[in-house]
């Protein structure tokens, strides 16, 4: 099957170093195959995305040689694809309504003597569940996917080596549609990368906790499982991740240079001293020899 890589960005601020090493290993891992490299803007959170920040990582990508092979997808066009593999879950008993609020569930989790949290994020006690009455006559808020019990998700990611998470105990039924009406994160990602045909998932070691929940999402729509490899995280000298949330820096367009070569020692790549295009094709060869016994 012909490779098809994507780069995801949720347009929440420009791109700082972190986003940079997600960008430009996917970028890296396409070309190396001889695939295609596309772009995607996840922006179907809209409180969290700031207008303007999709155009500026583009140009941030494109000044450091990095540009989509196929036209740019936004999410928040793609409500009706969205919507057909929510009604396809309902039909099929794989998503229900749920009324609960944040308080309802901390109640209901306090109430059953068993609080377990992830993430400081409540496990849900499927109080909502058809088999546990349902809404009981409450309004519904949110949907949910019913998680399979004993859904025990073993997967191998391209640079972590074999995962495994029990789903059911780890996260429970998770949100596909939000009180708000807005698409979660989880719904969107799994329909759009099956949309596009997307074979190999490159992106940041923070989000390789969410994989499990996308493979099950895809064995319930009956969609193909990419290829994942999460990348290493850079690390801000507190210690902790890099992110837009801890106020990392915009990457400097002056100095594409400088960033490309920050990202690449991320991923274990020689510093280059060319100019972005050669500095590229330089890496790919790289990249294709490191990771053609693996892959
Ligand atoms: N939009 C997500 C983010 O910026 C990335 C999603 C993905 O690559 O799966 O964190």
């Amino acid at each position: 099957m012909a490779y098809r890589g994507r780069f995801a960005p949720s347009p929440t601020g420009p791109l700082h170093a972190g986003s940079l090493v997600a960008a430009l290993a996917s970028w890296l891992d396409a070309r190396a195959h001889g695939g295609t490299w596309l772009m995607r803007v996840e922006d179907v959170d809209t409180p969290r995305c700031i207008p303007g920040a999709d155009r500026l990582i583009l140009q941030q990508l494109a000044a450091c040689g990095l540009a989509s092979d196929e036209p740019v997808v936004w999410q928040s066009q793609r409500d009706a694809l969205y919507q057909a593999a929510l009604d396809r879950l309902i039909a099929q008993g794989g998503a229900y309504p749920c009324a609960c609020s944040r308080q309802d569930i901390e109640r209901a989790l306090l109430a059953s003597g068993a609080p377990r949290e992830r993430h400081q994020a409540a496990v849900y006690p499927g109080t909502c569940r058809p088999e546990n009455g349902g809404l009981q006559g409450r309004a519904p808020r949110a949907w949910r996917f019913r998680v399979p019990d004993a859904a025990r998700v073993d997967w191998t990611d391209c640079r972590l080596g074999p995962q495994s998470q029990d789903v059911a105990r780890a996260v429970g039924d998770f949100i596909l549609r939000r009180a708000d009406g807005l698409w979660a994160y989880q719904l969107a990602v799994v329909v759009d990368d099956a949309a596009q045909g997307i074979t190999h998932v490159v992106r940041g070691e923070d989000l390789a906790d969410n994989t499990p929940r996308q493979i099950l999402l895809q064995r319930a729509l009956g969609l193909p499982t990419p290829a994942y490899l999460h990348t290493p995280l850079v690390l801000g000298d507190n210690g902790e991740k890099l992110s837009k949330q801890n106020g990392a820096q915009a990457l400097d367009l002056s100095d594409p240079m400088a960033a490309l070569n920050a990202a690449a020692r991320a991923l274990g790549l020689p510093a280059r001293g060319d100019e972005p295009d050669a500095a590229l094709r330089g890496w790919t060869r790289d990249w294709a020899l490191s990771t053609a016994p693996t892959r």
